[in-house]
């Protein structure tokens, strides 16, 4: 422990963001980390208690106290070991450290009655240090297995599996339909989030740890009139695939968007979220488009209160939207949470994110709880507003509230109600199970653990687990990593 009596004496600090007004201009990243002495304050408020509790809140169970006393040390060979410590359970901290919602940090036992120790800021500090140091360096493997991989899918799963299967020595290729690596990190999550030169100096990294990407390769189909985004140029069939390698593992995410069935739904101008994340993601790395879907100018309704929906509302704001209104069926939250009912878990408390700051400061943005649209309505085939309708929630269930009707005006309507389950086609073409979700079924037991019912194919994150986090994809991405590993040494030093 740095300093014993440290949680007494410093505040928790956030991170600074750039002022609104700059940060509209553009879609570049606006948070400004600590700089090493405010780390170093951070980190003195760290306990390091006896059951650390935010160990186990993270999913990859980074080892908190330990980063955190090394950085309260403060020395260049002890943020040199922070590091160390950070890459031993994460490959890809610079990720997390930017947009991992810190579950961490709802576990940590300053959060009982004080502020957590803010855990994800110093992560944030040590990677940013240690991209800068030169510190991050390719981990090459001590021998060759001559073992062939196959992994589809370069999302943060994906990406995480091809690191660890790297480093032992097989042969690894990387599969992806889409033209860049990343997954929903590159198509999906704004820039000004997450900027893509991160996930570019990994690709690097991986390539010179032996890891081959072949990006616009679609493995197996999508359904013909399918929405999923998809700038593959060649097919391959999952025969060939399994053929071709001696473990195939599947990562491709849940990339089916959750529909709204109602009235009106075929009018131009409804689109769901993930038709308008990645074509700004894909103006902001240069490429030229000829028709991107865009807000300027227009009355932009999004349906659904989560990040996708934040993510929508400070990319309209950006386009230049005349005002942009959330929609979540829920009712709002507490401003606060009630700390002794849910810690040490994920708390329910009313979220307001830096997109929400954006739209609030310009008067742009309205947020609307407790609400179900009931049909869009239009003119000459597009839409110009929805027929909403409040609601109450009984016994779990949605009630109207009557007399509550409404027409609100829209000329852009994004649906951002999650995601309900991997692409059936492509899990049907390989042959596997689904659990009643409709996610690849494979269980994370210790042995056998991500495999699925056909033999040597493996499968991790959002395709297993459903719609989830990057921090869930990157634990799963290790943990699949190590079951293939064992599969086709017998054991594997891998950790789990
Ligand atoms: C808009 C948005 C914002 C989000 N914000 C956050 C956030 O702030 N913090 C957070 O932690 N999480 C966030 N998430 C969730 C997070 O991005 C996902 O949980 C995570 O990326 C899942 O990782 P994955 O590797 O399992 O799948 P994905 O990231 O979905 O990657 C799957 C990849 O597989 C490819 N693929 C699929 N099928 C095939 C095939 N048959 N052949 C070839 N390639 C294929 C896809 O093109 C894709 O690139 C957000 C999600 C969205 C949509
Ligand atoms: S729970 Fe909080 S105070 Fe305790 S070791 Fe973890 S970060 Fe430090």
């Amino acid at each position: 422990m740095g300093k014993v009596t440290g949680f007494m004496e410093f505040e928790r600090l956030e991170e600074g963001y750039k002022p609104v007004s700059d940060r509209l201009k553009n879609y570049k990243e606006f948070v400004i980390g600590l700089d090493d002495k405010q780390a170093k304050t951070q980190a003195a408020r760290c306990m390091d208690c006896g059951t650390p509790f935010c160990n186990s809140g993270c999913p990859v169970n980074n080892i908190i106290p330990d980063f955190n006393d090394l950085v309260f040390h403060g020395q260049t060979a002890d943020w040199k070991e922070a590091i160390d410590v950070l890459h031993s359970t994460n490959n890809f901290p610079e990720f997390t450290g930017r947009i991992c919602p810190a579950p961490c940090e709802a576990a940590c036992t300053l959060n009982v009655n004080d502020d957590a120790v803010g855990i994800k800021s110093i992560e944030h500090a040590i990677i940013d240090r240690a991209w800068s140091e030169g510190w991050v360096k390719p981990v090459l493997a001590k021998h060759k297995t001559g073992k062939k991989v196959a992994i589809i899918g370069a999302g943060p799963a994906g990406m995480a599996a091809a690191q660890q299967l790297a480093r032992v020595g097989h042969d690894v290729t990387l599969f992806e339909k889409n033209d860049r690596v990343g997954g929903l990190l590159r198509y999906g999550i704004p820039d000004f989030k997450m900027e893509k030169s991160h996930i570019d100096r990994r690709v690097d990294q991986m390539q010179a740890e032996g890891v081959k990407f072949r990006l616009g390769v679609m493995i197996g189909e999508l359904p013909k009139d399918s929405k999923v985004i998809n700038w593959a140029k060649e097919t391959i069939t999952p025969a060939q695939l399994s053929k071709d390698f001696d473990a195939v593992l599947l990562t491709g995410g849940a990339e089916q968007s959750r529909d709204l069935p109602v009235p009106g739904r075929e009018l131009a101008g409804i689109h769901f979220a993930m038709e308008f994340l990645p074509l700004q993601n894909k103006v902001n790395a240069g490429d030229k488009l000829k028709d991107q879907l865009r807000a300027d100018g227009k009355h932009v309704i999004v349906i659904g209160g989560g990040d996708t929906g934040s993510d929508c509302v400070g990319t309209s704001i950006r386009h230049g939207a005349v005002n942009v209104t959330q929609f979540e069926v829920m009712p709002q939250p507490p401003i606060e949470e009630n700390r002794p009912m849910t810690w040490p878990y994920w708390p329910l408390k009313l979220r307001t994110s830096s997109s929400h700051d954006e739209g609030s400061e310009k008067g742009l943005l309205g947020r609307e709880f407790a609400i179900s649209t009931k049909e869009f309505i239009g003119e000459k085939g597009k839409v110009t507003g929805l027929k909403t309708v409040r609601v109450e929630w009984q016994n779990g269930k949605m009630v109207e509230v009557a007399g509550s009707e409404q027409t609100l005006k829209a000329d852009l309507v994004l649906l951002a109600m999650g995601f309900v389950s991997p692409v059936a086609t492509v899990l049907d073409a390989f042959g596997i199970d689904k659990d009643a979700r409709g996610n690849a079924k494979a269980g994370t037991d210790f042995i056998g653990g991500y495999e699925t019912n056909v033999p040597k194919v493996f499968v991790a994150g959002d395709m297993r687990r459903g719609q989830s986090l990057v921090v869930w994809a990157i634990r799963e991405g290790r943990q699949a990593a190590r079951s293939v590993d064992e599969f086709l040494m017998g054991f594997s030093d891998l950790p789990r």
